[in-house]
Order: structure tokens, then sequence, then C-alpha cells
């Protein structure tokens, strides 16, 4: 059985374990850098980048999660994109680099104008949904390697990026119930479908 962890310093952990475990994935905590081992992929939830930050670096994290995440699916959301990027407008942000992104914080407002919008998403060129993208005080991705597959568009900007075994969402699929997100990177079902993606998406 797949086992795959979510980062639990801070933020919206516990709907990605119901995600998870709502389609047969076994979801383990992580705090600390020990929890790593032996699991599958990682979740970073949303929540607040610049604490998670802090956590991080505090609890000695940094470099056992850039090496799990170099070699293992991880999927962050909103605060997590923010961490997996390479470079972000805060400096109080010490993020993974990951992800070849630039990211400027809060850029969709505040939390008074969070919103949830039905976005189309490019799963491959022969699978498309459209579904609610709930974005709360989101990020923008600003700028990125063009090699990056987009595979959601919101306002002219990718809100969606896979890049290898990365996937980066700028908006909450867990609190809209929406699985295929985590199924598409963690279900070994799902990991021919996934090669697939990366290797036939034309952005
Ligand atoms: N605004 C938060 C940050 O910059 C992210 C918000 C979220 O995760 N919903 O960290």
């Amino acid at each position: 059985m797949i086992k795959v962890g979510v980062l639990e310093l801070q933020g919206n952990f516990s709907m990605h374990h119901k995600i998870l475990q709502n389609i047969g994935i076994k979801s383990v905590a992580v705090k600390k850098s020990s929890q790593l081992i032996g699991i599958d992929g990682l979740v970073i939830p949303g929540g607040e980048s610049t604490t998670m930050s802090l956590l991080i670096q505090t609890f000695n994290m940094y470099e056992s999660l850039v090496d799990f995440g170099q070699s293992h699916p991880v999927l962050g959301t909103c605060a997590g994109l923010i961490l997996m990027s390479k470079t972000t407008d805060d400096k109080r942000i010490k993020p993974l680099g990951l992800v070849d992104i630039h990211i400027q914080r809060n850029a969709y407002g505040r939390q008074i104008e969070s919103r949830t919008e039905k976005i189309k998403f490019n799963f491959s060129n022969q699978y498309q949904l459209v579904l609610p993208a709930t974005i709360i005080r989101a990020p923008i991705i600003k700028e990125m390697n063009r090699n990056l597959k987009v595979i959601g568009i919101y306002d002219n900007r990718p809100v969606a990026i896979l890049s290898g075994h990365h996937l980066c969402l700028s908006f909450h699929p867990e609190l809209n119930g929406i699985n295929i997100f985590h199924r598409v990177l963690f279900d070994k079902e799902c990991k021919v479908y996934y090669k697939n993606i990366n290797e036939h998406y034309v952005a």
C-alpha cells in the first residue's frame, strides 16, 4: 500500500489526510525528519508559508525535505506551493527550491476576497476536467521555467503546474473534496497515466 506523508507543522493538513484515505492511500503525519523515512510521497498543505518556513528551519527539517523532494513526489497547495518554489518575493521564506518558479505571495487579494472559481484542467490532451478551485490569499506564479507543464490557468496565469514528480497548486482541492490531483501524483494506478501526462501534454 502506498504511504504518503502530510507535513503537519502548521496549516490545513487534516483535510489532506481525508482525501488520501478516500482514495485508498495510507496517510501519515510528518512533524520531524525521521518521519520521512519509509513514505512514498509528501503533501505540503496550505497555511502560512512564513510560519511553515520558520518551523522547517527551527526543527532542522530543511535539508531532509529538500533531499526527500528531489527523489519523491511532492504535492504543494497554496503555501505548500510557495515552499516548493525556487524564489519568492518574501525574504522571510527559505523555499525548498524543488520547482523552477518565482512566487509573489498573497497576490489574489485578502482573506475577504477568497473565492471559488471554475477552472478547466488539462490533465492530458484527451483528459480535461472543469473543477471548482478555492483561492484563499493565494500566491501568483510570477515566472516559471518554460519546460514545466501548466495544467490549469486562471486569470491568464498558471495555477496548477506539473514538474516531473512535483505538483504545485495555487488553490485548495482538499476543501472541495477533489482527489484527482492526489491521485495523479500518488496513486499507483495513476502512475502510468501521470507519466503519460508528463510525456505527452503540450501546453
Ligand atoms: N497567504 C499564504 C502564504 O503566503 C498562503 C495562503 C494559503 O495557503 N491558503 O503563505
